[in-house]
């Protein structure tokens, strides 16, 4: 069996102990084994980090900016490989999965302006013969954990930028899909990135709790569910560190009477159930106003839905692939019973699907269950799977009232031809990245992502311009030279400037 290594300073290094088992989810079978990092695994890959550090901050910007446009490159050159890499282990289909790294890609591109991006801050004649300015300078070794269903495009949300910046980092990707992580890893070193700048620890909790107390580490984003998300902030922020965690969310999609319902369809059909209904930014619940359009938009789905071509993501031309575990699948199974015995209507029911040749795969067809209301599990959690929920209201302000109360505050979109509610909508709506008419509101990578209330925990957001202030630290510096010296004698006062 293929064995996936941990890369530290540049070695290879292959398990000596506890091993990880990676399945492919659209067969149920074990392909690859990783290593269990442990504790004594971070502590290497901090000291390589450290080692490195020193050369790499010293390295001009304009420098480390020439390895990402390699980097870029690699990655277009190599996209095949990766995407298959992906689909396999993750379960999503090809074409989604060269989307995600497509994405990941733009945020090399952002990279590659890093010089343009550091540039500080100056006031000339800030005082008396006082020149005074501030530079962005780098933290040191900082780390990343991301979670499964982005395996590619979520590490590449952190690591470009950090590096860009001149630090050096320890990415511990998800557990359950690792490889492409680690082969765009070695993409990296192949352009000409110094060993010990980038390090891959694969693992568990052991892992990341050792990379939450180790004082070296002085950054750390997260992205993955929002109970572990809290959990890393409260303990990497008691440790003195600077955190950003990403965490889960109930994306609603709010349908206007005025809305045209048949693109609402078509466009709500990849956002729900596209990659399984697996991220972050899905729209799990469908808010229509007034029944009428409840009615209309049911309709359009439930014929749409029963044509999804689900089947493994590796074969070309499906719609949806597998969900990531046995234990996801059982996960998501669960909250369809829920939902049935609090009595929502289960207008299209995907428990039964079989694909044919892979019966031990974790397949669950698109579910779209109606009359959903505000108290059911169904509606409160982020259920994570291919299942969307109709909620009827009978306003703009109502729907409005709802997406607030919700612990999630990640994306949200509403479908209208009216440019005043659209207004009203993105003004007061409390959720941190919204469209109107666009279902999948994800910023492009010169903007910064990241939800509000449960959905992130911290200040700065994602990737983008945020990164830059996340992974840098600002220093002011004032200067002045003898011949502007205005006193002979001490001063014990502030300068009143009088
Ligand atoms: P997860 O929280 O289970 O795991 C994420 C990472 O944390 C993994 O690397 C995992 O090894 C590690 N981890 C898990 N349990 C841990 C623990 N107790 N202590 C320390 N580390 C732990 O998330 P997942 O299942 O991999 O990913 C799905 C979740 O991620 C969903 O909730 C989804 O909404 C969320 N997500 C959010 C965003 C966002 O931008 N807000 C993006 C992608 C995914």
């Amino acid at each position: 069996m293929e064995q996936v290594f941990h890369l530290i300073g540049g070695e290879r290094i292959a398990a000596t102990g506890a091993t990880l088992d990676i399945t492919n989810p659209a067969t149920g079978q074990v392909i690859r084994r990783a290593p269990e990092g442990d504790a004594a695994t971070v502590q290497q890959a901090i000291e390589a980090a450290k080692a490195a550090f020193p050369a790499w901050r010293d390295t001009p910007p304009a420098r480390r900016a020439q390895v990402m446009y390699r980097f870029k490159q690699l990655l277009e050159a190599h996209a095949e490989r990766l995407t298959r890499l992906i689909s396999e282990e993750h379960g999503k289909t090809v074409e989604d999965a060269l989307g995600e790294l497509r994405r990941g890609i733009e945020n090399v591109e952002y990279a590659c302006g890093v010089p343009e991006l550091l540039k500080g801050e100056y006031s000339h004649n800030a005082g008396p013969g006082i020149d005074a300015w501030s530079n962005f300078q780098p933290l040191g070794v900082v780390a990343g954990i991301t979670p499964f269903n982005f395996p590619a495009m979520v590490p590449l949300w952190m690591y470009p930028m950090a590096i860009a910046c001149g630090n050096a980092f320890i990415l511990k990707p998800s557990e359950k899909d690792p490889s492409s992580a680690l082969a765009i890893a070695e993409l990296l070193e192949e352009a000409g990135l110094p060993r010990g700048i980038l390090n891959v620890v694969h693992g568990g909790r052991e892992a990341v709790e050792a990379l939450l107390d180790a004082p070296e580490v002085k950054a750390l984003s997260f992205v993955g569910s929002t109970p572990v998300a809290h959990a890393i902030y409260s303990r990497g922020c008691a440790n003195g560190k600077r955190v950003q965690a990403l965490g889960g969310a109930k994306n609603h999609a709010v349908l206007l009477p005025d809305a045209d319902i048949d693109n609402a369809a078509n466009t709500l059909m990849g956002a729900a159930y596209g990659s399984c209904g697996e991220r972050c930014m899905a729209i799990s619940v469908a808010v229509c106003v007034g029944d009428e359009t409840a009615e209309r938009l049911i309709e359009a789905m439930r014929p749409k839905i029963a044509a999804l071509k689900v089947g493994p993501g590796t074969e070309k031309g499906m719609d949806m692939g597998p969900l990531i575990t046995a234990d996801q699948r059982d996960k998501v199974l669960g909250y369809i019973e829920d939902g049935i015995r609090s009595g929502a209507t289960l207008v299209a029911d995907g428990r039964e699907l079989t694909v044919a040749g892979h019966e031990e795969g974790f397949f669950v067809g698109g579910c779209l269950f109606d009359h959903v209301t505000r108290d059911m599990r169904i509606y409160q959690e982020e259920i994570f799977g291919p299942v969307l929920c109709v909620v009827r209201v009978d306003s703009l302000d109502a729907a409005i009232e709802l997406i607030n109360a919700h612990e999630y505050g990640n994306g949200t979109c509403l479908f209208t031809r009216d440019g005043e509610a659209a207004r009203r909508f993105a003004d007061s709506i409390e959720v941190g990245m919204v469209g109107i008419n666009v279902p999948l509101p994800v910023p492009v990578a010169f903007h910064s992502f990241g939800g509000w209330k449960r959905s992130l925990f911290g200040d700065l957001h994602a990737y983008g311009p945020d990164a830059v202030r996340f992974y840098t630290r600002r220093k002011a510096v004032s200067q002045r030279w003898p011949s502007s010296f205005e006193t002979a004698h001490a001063e014990f006062h502030f300068p009143s400037g009088s």
